[in-house]
């Protein structure tokens, strides 16, 4: 496989031309991009970086507007009260990610003076940030040499070099030969880092890629072999885990709901929520509380490692009644849109109301 480099050798000098012109005029416009100004925001491009970690560039702009709107600085990010940051985040999923967006924008407000370092190393210290963002990062906000590889980069590396290793096993060499066109270049390395991800997203699509619209399409051994729709190969999935449980649908006499705030080392961790009974791997092991009545409804909701489904339990607590939950947040039924919740939450709100 190694061989795949030394079989088909890339001009660097003319790949990442082509690459450079073709996003000259078709880069996606996009909210934390500064289209036409020679500097980005490193603040946008770290809390756009941030959220689009396992999320959708489509997802993730309302969120971003959200944001900078409300904090416009990264000082004002880290004043906010991590409650309001939790609650624009809902919706957007990964909430340990908010968190450390939070704590990282603490950091940077009160040791950096709202500065983030330039050096992937130094970003690499704070708060959520590993090697992918730090190198996008360096590369997008300080247009410094970096290897920005995401799952873009990633496929359209396996076409290019034709590379039949399965991921994830081929994902360092894909790291690797992706480095090597980059090649601490100077010339642009923020907007070829962008121009690969925008490539990967608009003409190099994974099924089908659009090759008669790539301007590199004669560089492209997947394509020359014609396997490049079958690339990057991927090994065939484990089925997710399913897992079970309840949740408690608890009305009290001035018509409100009872949400808990759930514990930061849970899944959901720091966000609001219905209260729930432990998820557990068979249907027969789930232990509701006593006193609940089923509702007959169950919602589904699929978490990347595992699918969960929970039956709905209700009861409507009487004055002076007593609860298991400690800490119950009271919720009045009129006020239950503007709450921010998790999805899974949301689904089970819709249901039960
Ligand atoms: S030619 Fe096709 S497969 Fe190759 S990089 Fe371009 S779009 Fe992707």
């Amino acid at each position: 496989m190694a061989n795949s480099t030394k079989l088909h050798n890339v001009n660097i000098d003319d790949f990442r031309n082509r690459i450079l012109k073709w996003y000259d005029t078709h880069q996606r416009v996009l909210p934390w991009r500064n289209v036409g100004k020679k500097k980005a925001n490193p603040y946008y491009v770290w809390l756009s970086e941030i959220m689009l970690q396992q999320t959708t560039v489509v997802t993730v702009g309302p969120y971003f507007d959200k944001f900078i709107k409300r904090w416009p600085t990264v000082h004002d990010l880290a004043a906010a009260e991590q409650d309001d940051v939790m609650h624009e985040w809902a919706g957007l999923g990964y909430y340990a990610r908010a968190r450390n967006l939070h704590k990282c924008a603490k950091v940077v407000s009160g040791e950096l003076n709202g500065v983030f370092p330039a050096a992937q190393e130094d970003l690499e210290k704070l708060p959520g940030i590993g090697g992918y963002t730090s190198a996008a990062i360096r590369a997008i906000a300080f247009q410094k040499p970096a290897n920005v590889v995401d799952g873009n980069i990633e496929r359209v590396m396996a076409r290019i070099y034709a590379v039949k290793e399965p991921v994830p096993n081929s994902k360092p060499h894909l790291k690797k030969l992706a480095g090597g066109l980059a090649d601490g270049r100077k010339d642009r390395p923020g907007d070829y880092a962008q121009a690969l991800m925008d490539l990967g997203s608009g003409i190099c699509t994974p099924k089908p890629p659009k090759c008669m619209l790539c301007p590199v399409r004669d560089l492209c051994a997947g394509k020359a072999q014609d396997i490049a729709a079958s690339l990057p190969v991927r090994k065939a999935k484990k089925p997710k885990p399913q897992k079970h449980g309840a949740v408690y649908w608890i009305t009290n006499d001035k018509n409100e709901i009872c949400f808990v705030r759930r514990d930061e080392k849970e899944m959901l961790g720091g966000m609001l929520g219905l209260p729930t009974s432990e998820w557990v791997l068979t249907d027969t092991d789930i232990q509701p509380e006593k006193g609940y009545k089923p509702l007959g409804q169950f919602i589904t909701h699929s978490f990347t490692h595992f699918d969960l489904k929970l039956e709905i339990y209700t009861k409507k607590l009487r004055k002076g009644g007593r609860l298991s939950q400690s800490s119950p947040v009271w919720v009045p039924t009129t006020d239950l849109g503007a709450l921010g919740l998790p999805t899974l939450f949301k689904k089970v709100v819709k249901l039960a109301k």
